[in-house]
């Protein structure tokens, strides 16, 4: 293939079939970058496009969490977004949407609602630059996207799941103003679920983890979770209720949030609160799923309902101060505790949704 450099990208040619396809390696236009990924994460909602549940992504490249080592800087590119000088061989995390700062929303201040969000990542790979995801050698960043230089304290596995579950947690609490001395219930244990935990309680938060699967309790106990209510013990949504009111002075939690990502989840979520206070929906994210809801338990306690999808863009530069702070405190290292080369991608995949693994990590091999 000439003497231009190439690189390969995972393409999702349909529903659980991953092709693993090559191109030339992009020139950045001004005010974008090329970058070589370091590691990228395999996320619970890759597996909802993976297997064709996603109402809008489909035909793709894959990935949008990443680790990026900045190869190739546009004309303009001096800095990050958050004015750290930039330079070639340096890391980055990226956001993996736009907040393109021209559509209605963005307008607005409402920029996780932007009607480009997706844009470049919705690209056949045909398409120049080709690296619209990052389950690939390397990564595009367009001008408009947000960037920021990882602080090198962060491991890289921690710093490559930045860019979605923490700065979604971050972003989200800081949406329903969860303040020092509230109790917060966290729905699920997964991944946002303990870094909500580590939010909240540096926050100065009381945190109640619901949930009901050892291996997710223990490590919210090394994330440092105040209480649990396991499901197996209070087995039905007025039990666990009842456990938290006990837990919060009878009255119920200030704030809840659902990261379970099931539908039952938030028709539990009223039953965990008190008398005016607010509910954070996030988990919950693929359409067609449903639960019996009695919404007259929302209204009789005056219950704010906040839902979150992406964030602010400068939340990413946040929630990377916030690890670095705090990357000795919490266990982040384990939420990622399987490694796997690009070209076995389908079997990262597989093993995901089979949950053999909790979270898999793509390394792709570079300089061949
Ligand atoms: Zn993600
Ligand atoms: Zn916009």
């Amino acid at each position: 293939m000439a003497d231009s450099p190439t690189g390969r990208l995972a393409y999702l040619q349909s529903p659980e079939t991953v092709e693993i396809k090559e191109y030339e390696v992009p020139y950045p236009e001004p005010g974008a970058l090329v970058t070589e990924i370091e590691q990228a994460n395999v996320c619970g909602s890759e597996l909802h496009i993976w297997k064709g549940n996603h109402p809008v992504l489909d035909q793709m490249v894959l990935g949008h969490e990443a680790l990026c080592h900045v190869s190739d800087l546009g004309e303009g590119v001096e800095t990050d977004y958050a004015g750290e000088p930039i330079e070639e061989g340096d890391l980055v995390s990226p956001t993996y949407f736009i907040a393109c700062g021209k559509c209605q929303f963005c307008g607005a201040g409402e920029f996780r609602s932007c009607e480009n969000a997706l844009q470049h990542w919705l690209k056949d790979p045909d398409q120049w630059p080709h690296f619209h995801g990052t389950f690939g050698t390397h990564y595009y960043i367009h001008p408009e996207q947000h960037f920021y230089k990882v602080p090198t304290e962060i491991p890289p596995g921690v710093a490559a799941a930045a860019n979605c579950a923490l700065s979604q947690v971050l972003f989200g609490l800081d949406e329903v103003g969860l303040s020092c001395g509230e109790s917060l219930v966290v729905q699920g244990g997964g991944g946002l679920g303990q870094n909500a935990i580590a939010v909240a309680n540096e926050y100065g938060a009381e945190t109640i983890l619901v949930e009901g699967v050892d291996d997710r309790i223990e490590r919210a106990r090394r994330f440092s979770v105040d209480h649990v209510v396991d499901f197996r013990e209070y087995e039905t949504p007025e039990a666990r209720g009842e456990r938290v009111a006990e837990l919060t002075g009878g009255l119920g939690a200030d704030v809840a949030i659902e990261l379970a990502g099931i539908p039952q989840a938030f028709a539990e979520g009223p039953h965990l609160l008190r008398n005016g206070s607010r509910y954070l929906e996030i988990g919950n994210i693929t359409p067609g799923h449903t639960a019996e809801f009695d919404p007259a338990l929302l209204t009789r306690k005056n219950i704010d309902v906040v839902s979150t999808m992406r964030y602010d863009p400068w939340y990413l530069g946040k929630a990377l101060d916030f690890l670095a702070e705090t990357v000795d405190d919490y266990p982040y290292a384990e939420l990622i505790d399987a490694e796997f080369d690009l070209v076995d991608v389908s079997t990262a995949l597989e093993k995901s949704d089979a949950r053999e693994v909790g979270r898999a990590s793509l390394i792709p091999s570079h300089g061949d």
